[in-house]
């Protein structure tokens, strides 16, 4: 519940930020779209919390709600992996650092088969994929899941700003390529600040 409340005031905070990022090369409704669905998670997992759900539940009828509020590409894309996520991590109060990893997986995997993107097409998979991979590489070798969260979300970050230099293949933003040049990607940004945001409340 804390991570939706820090996720839903982040993306306030970022609404114009995204807009603008989107509007460069697509149709400027990002920071709408993901305001919008971070919104309607944390409604939604608030009433779950007061049904007595547990984290795992709560947390998939956040991400039915953010898929069904959000609108975009976007926002279909997060809240299957937030029921995915949800649905690997269960109802437990504390998740090992390998069922940690193995939901974010779950979490990139759900993404993957959906919107069928591919590291380099400039989306948010240019963020999410180095963050699952470099958060198992280190929670395989022993960090604490803080410690390995932290780097991790580093990762994205910079994965994400570097995802300035591409050109989209994917979504909205591939008519417009050679506009996109020069700017990261919207969704990839995005992912990359609510990962570095939430690390607090997983781990
Ligand atoms: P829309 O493009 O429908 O207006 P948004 O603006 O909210 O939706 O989201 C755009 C972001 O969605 C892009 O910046 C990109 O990161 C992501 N995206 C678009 N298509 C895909 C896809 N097929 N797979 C993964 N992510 C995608
Ligand atoms: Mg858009
Ligand atoms: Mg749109």
């Amino acid at each position: 519940l804390l991570a939706l409340d820090t996720t839903a005031v982040l993306l306030g905070n970022s609404e114009r930020l995204l807009g603008d990022m989107d509007a460069i090369a697509g149709d400027g409704d990002h920071g709408r779209g993901m305001v919008r669905g971070s919104a309607a998670a944390l409604d939604a997992a608030t009433a779950a919390f007061e049904r007595g759900a547990g984290a795992g539940s709560l947390l998939a009828a956040a991400g039915d709600a953010w898929a069904d509020k959000a609108g975009g590409t976007s926002g279909v894309l997060w809240g299957a992996g937030l029921r995915a996520f949800g649905e690997q991590i269960g109802d437990t109060e504390t998740p090992t650092p390998d069922v940690l990893a193995q939901s974010v997986r779950a979490f990139a995997d759900r993404i993957a088969s959906l919107g069928k993107a591919e590291i380099g097409d400039k989306t948010m998979m240019d963020a999410l994929l180095p963050f699952a991979s470099s958060l198992e590489d280190r929670i395989s070798s022993g960090a604490a899941a803080e410690d390995a969260w932290a780097a991790a979300a580093a990762d994205a970050t910079t994965a994400a700003a570097s995802t300035a230099a591409l050109r989209p293949l994917k979504g909205r933003a591939r008519p417009l390529a050679e506009k996109s040049i020069g700017t990261p990607d919207p969704g990839a940004t995005s992912l990359a600040m609510v990962f570095t945001a939430v690390g607090p409340h997983f781990t």
